[in-house]
């Protein structure tokens, strides 16, 4: 049939099918995912003018709004363009213009339908809460969200009010703050999303018939949105700002903060509150911490890119760990989550059974669905004997730090493994070179360094020894890639990168309390410049026989005399053992009082000091290629102030 004239677009197509629906399909041009760039919200505000007047005429009964890429529906607003447009100048004009597309969307006097698969985050989010209904996709892909939170800002195209019309106030707020990712299902219960379909393949369908059938979403139920009216509002906000406040201070991450303002303000009158988001999203945008947080997106996007490409890129189905210890059995369990079939060895089946159990309850936590952790358990099978070796793609050792047991491992290993199967060690101190000594082919060994807790830290550092060349290093990327974690490519040398950076800090706070100082007091102002966790507390979590040990490695002494060695001595290890530096109750730390002190960020500023003086040296020494991997690796590493950009760059901009 012959189609309404429209302009040329680069971000969209349209098309009028025979029954008069309208589909508008995005897809960015030259890119994995769609995002809502300026040009984009000028195309769509062209289109929807156009379909105006097409269902004024009646040669339109209704508007679908899909995606054309795989990735999914929109990942949210282009944030390559969030420098220039932090510009106070010229954000109030695009936050206008992206408002009333998002108003046209609405009044439209015919069925706007969004049909969501993938990735429906922050505008894109905002964009589908502006259609009349939304329909998506109830599989393991399907994720909407508003991920603002992390770039320092809060939803701009109308999504805050919207969102509490549609899941209320309590709901909405939380994902709003929190930024969480949140599965079909679960947008279904809240409200967020209308109906759910099981596959991709039907969401034309059942966009056909929520159009033709007129369908409207329906607002969140009054008892939910009473909870927004009143005094009870200015209670609420009170309890979140609490919340907020165990998470992060106002002055590291004004956001949060600032959408709560809002809500307190407007909050039981959707209309006011997407009319008043643009005063408390404006100033929020131009913010050292937005535009710091903004170069952490950017630098993990960066590792996203690393690894090998196109015809090269390897593929990876079997891993073989070596060692089903504390790493060793997180390590297995991780890539069978991850849909990798998993063989784990070690001296006997009573060494491996504990590691199969915690790998349970992983599966259990993250799958919750019952065939989906039976399949995960599936995948990981303990291999005492080693008979998954010569199959697999990549062989992981993990056993005990002991220099010759780990070149026998791979001495035989290398005899059995595929001849391009990787194989690589989790030493944390071990020269990488003493190791490779052993093969036949030293250049095979790679070190794959994870950390402790496997599945809540998403650093690995991919080493490389004198024997391997790039792609020997990238093809590890690839493979830290393809179980979901971060690569920092990292030379062999001492502590590597993370272990190196944060051994001063630490050690540097334990001397402190060896001189008399409160540890609670340490603590307290470690957080307070912006750690996410004191020096002492850190050392009780990994572990002071395992601190202490790096310390050695790392050829810093520690006293016989010292109560660090003592506590060490006594088995008082940290959280482990019940006691450390501080005792222990069922894993939470029991602190004392916290003596009183003028200026607690600075007092954390004086402790950081070390880590980043180090930051500088390792960077110097080329142990890793340049100040921004360095920054991006100690934030994932040690969870150092993110709001800050990385310990090179705050020392850049004076702020350490
Ligand atoms: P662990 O003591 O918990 O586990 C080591 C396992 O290796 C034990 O189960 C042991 O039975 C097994 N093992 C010993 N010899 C073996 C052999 N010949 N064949 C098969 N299995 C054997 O130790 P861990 O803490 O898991 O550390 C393992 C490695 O990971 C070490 O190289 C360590 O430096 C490194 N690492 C540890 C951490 C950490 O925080 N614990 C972090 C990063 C890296």
């Amino acid at each position: 049939m012959a189609q309404p004239q429209m302009p040329a677009m680069t971000n969209w197509r349209f098309e009028v099918d025979f029954e008069r629906i309208a589909w508008l399909t995005i897809d960015t041009p030259n890119a994995p995912v769609n995002t809502l760039s300026r040009l984009a919200m000028t195309e769509l505000e062209t289109v929807l003018l156009r379909v105006e007047d097409l269902i004024a005429s009646g040669e339109v009964v209704g508007l679908v709004i899909q995606s054309a890429k795989e990735s999914g529906f929109i990942a949210g607003a282009d944030v390559s363009e969030f420098d220039q447009m932090s510009d106070p100048s010229v954000l109030p004009e695009v936050l206008k213009r992206a408002h009333q597309v998002m108003d046209r969307i609405e009044a439209m006097k015919a069925p706007v339908i969004a049909a969501i698969h993938g990735f429906a985050l922050g505008g894109g989010l905002e964009l589908a809460l502006a259609c009349h209904y939304r329909i998506a996709v109830n599989d393991e892909k399907t994720r909407v969200g508003f991920p603002e939170v992390n770039l320092g800002i809060f939803p701009g195209f109308g999504g805050t009010g919207r969102s509490i019309r549609q899941a209320g106030p309590v709901e909405a707020m939380q994902a709003m703050l929190t930024g969480r990712m949140i599965k079909a299902s679960a947008a279904r219960r809240m409200g967020l999303v209308d109906k759910l379909v099981r596959h991709r393949d039907s969401l034309h369908w059942e966009a056909r018939k929520a159009v033709l059938g007129k369908k409207k979403s329906t607002p969140a139920p009054l008892i939910e949105r009473i909870l927004a009216w009143g005094p009870i509002r200015g209670q609420i906000a009170n309890k979140m700002r609490a919340e907020a406040g165990k998470k992060a201070r106002k002055e590291h991450y004004p956001a949060p903060y600032a959408l709560i303002d809002l809500f307190e303000k407007h909050g039981d009158d959707w209309r006011a509150m997407v009319d008043g988001e643009a005063a408390g999203f404006v100033p929020l945008m131009a913010t050292e911490t937005a535009r710091n947080l903004r170069r952490v997106f950017f630098l993990s996007e960066s590792l996203k890119k690393q690894g090998l490409r196109g015809k090269e890129k390897p593929s990876f189905a079997r891993v073989h760990v070596i060692g089903a210890g504390v790493m060793g059995g997180d390590i297995a369990a991780w890539c069978a989550l991850r849909g990798l079939g998993v063989t784990l060895q070690d001296l006997d089946m009573a060494r491996i059974q504990p590691a199969l159990d915690r790998a349970k309850s992983l599966f259990k936590k993250r799958l919750k669905d019952r065939t989906a952790v039976a399949s995960a358990m599936a995948r990981l099978e303990a291999d005492p004997t080693g008979k998954g070796l010569a199959r697999a793609d990549v062989i992981i050792e993990a056993v005990v730090e002991k220099l010759e047991i780990k070149q026998k491992i791979f001495a035989e290993a290398e005899a059995k493994a595929k001849v391009d199967a990787i194989l690589a060690t989790n030493t944390s101190s071990i020269e990488l070179e003493r190791i490779a000594s052993a093969l036949k082919d030293p250049s095979r060994l790679i070190g794959l360094h994870f950390f402790n807790p496997v599945p809540s830290l998403p650093l690995v550092e991919v080493i490389r020894s004198t024997y391997n060349v790039d792609a020997d290093v990238a093809k590890g990327a690839s493979f830290a890639l393809a179980i979901g974690k971060s690569p920092v490519l990292v030379k062999s040398a001492p502590g590597f990168l993370v272990n190196r950076v944060l051994m001063p800090y630490m050690l540097g706070a334990v001397e402190r309390v060896e001189r008399g100082e409160s540890k609670e007091l340490l603590d307290a102002a470690a957080v307070a410049f912006g750690m996410p966790m004191g020096p002492i507390e850190l050392m009780d979590t990994v572990g002071l026989d395992v601190g202490a040990s790096v310390a050695h490695e790392l050829g810093h002494a520690v006293p016989e005399s010292s109560t660090f060695a003592r506590l060490i001595a006594e088995k008082k290890l940290g959280r482990k053992s019940g006691e450390g530096f501080y005792k222990w109750v069922d894993g939470k730390v029991q602190k004392g009082e916290l003596p009183a002190h003028g200026n607690l960020a600075a007092l954390g500023r004086e402790l950081v000091q070390p880590m980043v003086d180090m930051t500088e040296t390792v960077v110097a020494e080329g142990v890793v290629a340049n100040a921004d991997l360095a920054d991006i690796g100690v934030i994932f590493g040690t969870g150092f102030a993110p709001f800050l950009g990385g310990p090179m760059n705050a020392r850049k901009e004076g702020k350490a």
